[in-house]
């Protein structure tokens, strides 16, 4: 569905590619395997395994241009984390559901299960990658290398796979990377009139107003920050694992060193040219300048 994204910023070597979503190289799996209610971000219902009705014959979405426009804002939003192109490429090499139809349905079983793994890898990589966690480097690359190994499972082997426990195995070590980096910053602000607020996992913290508030550090774990001011926030070092940033405004904050930020996330909440983002994350097309 990101296929309307226009990603002009270089993205760094340190993520994976393969973890980026490439619409080319997929057969249209989202806007297949995935079903549809109407509402704000879709224009139609549409249920799971059925094409949307804007899907070419090529894989190409009809409306790209205009996705917006035409009531498909949730597919400017969905990222893939590219298990698209792993799945056609890799688990079916190459051979699509039209061409294949005896594949379809098991194709579109095997897409939800794939994303979560490379939705695995996104946080595992980006784990690895900090000077905070090298005690538990070990342990981080273990999991990836077994995340990874899990991707190029058959795609029976795949539908077999016991992926909730597995996200549970990742978890512990996503929260372990969380406490040890939080509480660097935690350190830094103590006997600073630290205000730093603390909020349990999935706060509800819709609509509110946090402009300009110092962040930094912050457990915002699936917090819901949908339609929030975040505006000129400091998010630098907070948790936002599954926090959902619907129509949440990031005009000015700062996000570079946030933990866990995904490009989902970013399409969903509305930002500008000011709002600061990790290296590694694109500025949405349809934000302000
Ligand atoms: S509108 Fe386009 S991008 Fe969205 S599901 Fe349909 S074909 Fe895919």
């Amino acid at each position: 569905m990101s296929e309307q994204q226009d990603y002009t910023e270089p993205v760094p070597d340190r993520i994976n590619h393969r973890l980026r979503a490439d619409c080319e190289s997929c057969f249209g799996l989202c806007c297949v395997a995935l079903p549809f209610a109407a509402s704000i971000d879709f224009a139609i219902d549409k249920a799971a395994s059925h094409p949307c009705h804007n899907l070419l014959g090529d894989f190409r979405c009809g409306v790209h241009q205009n996705l917006r426009e035409t009531g498909f804002r949730g597919c400017t939003v969905y990222d893939c984390f590219g298990a698209g192109q792993q799945v056609a490429q890799v688990t079916y090499r190459g051979q699509d559901w039209v061409q294949a139809p005896h594949t379809a349905k098991q194709m579109f079983e095997v897409f939800p299960i794939m994303r979560q793994l490379h939705e695995l890898l996104w946080y595992l990589t980006e784990a690895l990658e900090l000077e905070q966690t090298r005690s538990l480097h070990a342990a981080l690359r273990s999991a990836r290398d077994e995340t990874d190994r899990l991707t190029a499972l058959s795609p029976e082997a795949l539908l077999e796979l016991d992926i909730a426990a597995h996200r549970a195995e990742v978890n512990v070590l996503l929260l372990q990377t969380s406490e040890l980096v939080r509480a660097g910053v935690h350190r830094q602000q103590k006997g600073s009139r630290g205000r730093q607020k603390s909020y349990d996992r999935g706060a509800d913290l819709v609509g509110a107003r946090l402009k300009g508030a110092d962040l930094r550090g912050a457990y915002l774990r699936g917090a819901y920050l949908i339609a929030a001011d975040l505006s000129e926030a400091n998010l630098g070092s907070a948790d936002l694992i599954g926090a959902d940033f619907r129509d949440a405004n990031l005009s000015g904050a700062d996000l570079t060193g946030s933990l866990f930020l995904t490009q989902f996330q970013i399409n969903a909440a509305k930002g500008d040219a000011s709002t600061q983002l990790p290296l590694t994350l694109s500025r949405p097309p349809h934000w302000t300048a």
